[in-house]
Formats: structure tokens, sequence, C-alpha cells
């Protein structure tokens, strides 16, 4: 998508700062961190919502999460993270290339997500 925040980081056109990628995914820092840590992982390909995608999106997206929990310790999540998806109006959602936040470094309490100010 040509206009997507999340598509230009991919290609490089938009700096980031990238701790891990691969043909599937790409983590990077949180532009605006709502907890100690606070990374996106992002599936390459551009989808908005979790019901648009193709069984083979949903292999995906499982492969990403399964990365995910493998990078917890490199990424200083080894004490445990939330991991959220935002969908749609009601959830906030701001960029809509689907993504998941990995939020930790600290002991979460149920209102940190989006509150931390
Ligand atoms: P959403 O609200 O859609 O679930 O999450 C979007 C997230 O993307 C927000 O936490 C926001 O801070 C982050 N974000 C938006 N633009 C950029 C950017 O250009 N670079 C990075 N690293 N994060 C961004
Ligand atoms: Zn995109």
């Amino acid at each position: 998508m040509n206009d997507c925040v999340f598509c230009k980081i991919i290609k490089g056109e938009i700096p980031s700062e990238k701790l891990y990628e691969d043909d599937l995914m790409v983590v990077i820092k949180d532009i605006c961190p709502k907890a100690e840590k606070h990374y996106l992982a992002i599936p390459k390909k551009h989808f908005k919502l979790l019901s648009e995608m193709t069984a083979q999106d949903a292999v995906d997206l499982g492969n990403c999460m399964k990365k995910a929990g493998e990078l917890a310790e490199t990424l200083g999540l080894q004490n445990g993270f939330r991991l959220i998806i935002n969908q749609g109006e009601d959830a906030d959602q701001t960029v809509f290339h689907l993504h998941m936040h990995l939020l930790g470094g600290q002991k979460l309490q149920e209102t940190d997500y989006k509150n931390k100010d």
C-alpha cells in the first residue's frame, strides 16, 4: 500500500529501529512507547483486519507470534509481556496494517496500555 506507514518502514522508506527481520515480518521499536519496552511485530503482508486474512495469512501470523515469543529474551521481555492487536475504531487502531504490540520491561497494570501518561 502506497500510503501505509508500516509498508514504508518495511521497504526502508521511513527510518525505524529494527530489531528483527525475516521474509515474513519485522520487529521495530514503537515511536511512542506505552511501556518501558514497546515493540511492534509487523507481518510484511499488508492487511488491516484479522477478518480479512486468508488461511495462509493465518499460518503466517501464527509464525509471527511464535517468533515474537522466541525473541522475548533478546528484546528484554524475559519476565513476560503483553501482546495486543488493535482492530478497528473502538480499539483505536491508528495504523491500518495489522501489527502486534509487545509491551513489557515493567510490571504491567490492567490500565497501562494507551494510558501511560
Ligand atoms: P495502533 O494504534 O494502530 O494499534 O498502533 C499503531 C502504533 O504505531 C502506535 O503505537 C504508534 O506509536 C506506532 N507508530 C505510528 N507511526 C510510527 C512510525 O512511523 N514509526 C514507529 N516506529 N512507530 C509508529
Ligand atoms: Zn501496509
